[in-house]
């Protein structure tokens, strides 16, 4: 599935196509997560995308009439190839440009993805607008998540996981940045102290940059737009390590399920 680090691997590919004019949309298939607005062909007539822009696991695309906001689900994939390439069975929507020999797809096998076309501002959209801050951002800082934690029974892994509270630390980020805080996935959120939760935030960015840097994350291969693959399990601290040593105290790894996911952590060094 994609994560906010191949989102926004995916956000630095589509830059490019800043200032080109759409020339024509083919909805081949409308039935994504939600039904593609059929309008969508005339509201980007002629239209210039005007930054490409990314929230969360969203991207914008954003024209002087609104947006698109797309979120890839657990399959999607933007990618930009020649105006002549052959489609392909999954190429969902295609978007062609004035006076550029190429197109832009959306490909998705599983259609769990999601294109909507949004005219006001964007904060104000239901996928959008109780989303928590980026990890990256200086709104996800010890002062915040410290206040949001404080009253949570929730286990610590749970809570980073929830995109009211933070978005973007999926699955095996959330193993990672405990593991480099050293706190245990299970830990009632309340028990945080204000130093777990320093070292916890800067974790988060951590890892989260990492991969960004990395070209995304998966355990799926995950094609760029350019069509290079993002891999990034192998260099997985603790992720997947069931068993064996910890790279700090050779520990076993312990391989346990909290809200359905796997967790991987060192019992000797994460309390
Ligand atoms: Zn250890």
């Amino acid at each position: 599935m994609p994560e906010l680090p191949e989102v926004e691997t995916t956000r630095r590919g589509l830059l490019p196509l800043v200032g080109h004019k759409i020339s024509n949309v083919q909805i081949r298939n409308s039935s994504l997560r939600w039904p593609i607005n059929p309008n969508i062909k005339r509201f980007l007539a002629d239209k210039i995308i005007l930054s490409v822009e990314r929230r969360a696991k969203y991207l914008f695309l954003n024209f002087d009439n609104g947006a698109l906001i797309i979120h890839l689900g657990m399959s999607g994939r933007m990618q930009i190839t020649p105006q002549n390439e052959e489609l392909k069975k999954h190429d969902h929507v295609i978007f062609e440009f004035a006076g550029v020999k190429k197109m832009l797809r959306y490909h998705d096998p599983r259609r769990f993805g999601s294109i909507h076309w949004h005219k006001d501002n964007i904060n104000t959209h239901f996928l959008i607008q109780s989303l928590g801050p980026e990890p990256l951002s200086n709104d996800f800082n010890q002062e915040y998540l410290y206040k949001r934690l404080r009253n949570k029974k929730q286990c610590i892994k749970n809570s980073i996981m929830d995109s009211r509270l933070v978005v973007g630390v999926g699955n095996i980020y959330a193993s990672e940045a405990l593991f480099l805080s050293k706190i245990c996935p299970q830990k009632s959120s309340s028990k945080l102290t204000k130093r777990d939760v320093h070292e916890l935030v800067e974790s988060i960015k951590i890892v989260i940059n990492d991969a960004i840097q990395k070209g995304g994350s998966s355990l799926n291969d995950f094609a760029a737009v350019d069509g290079k693959l993002g891999y990034f399990q192998q260099e997985h601290r603790v992720y997947g390590r069931e068993n064996l040593p910890c790279y700090r105290c050779q520990e076993p790894i312990k391989k346990i399920l909290l809200g359905q996911r796997s967790s991987f952590f060192c019992k000797r060094c994460q309390k």
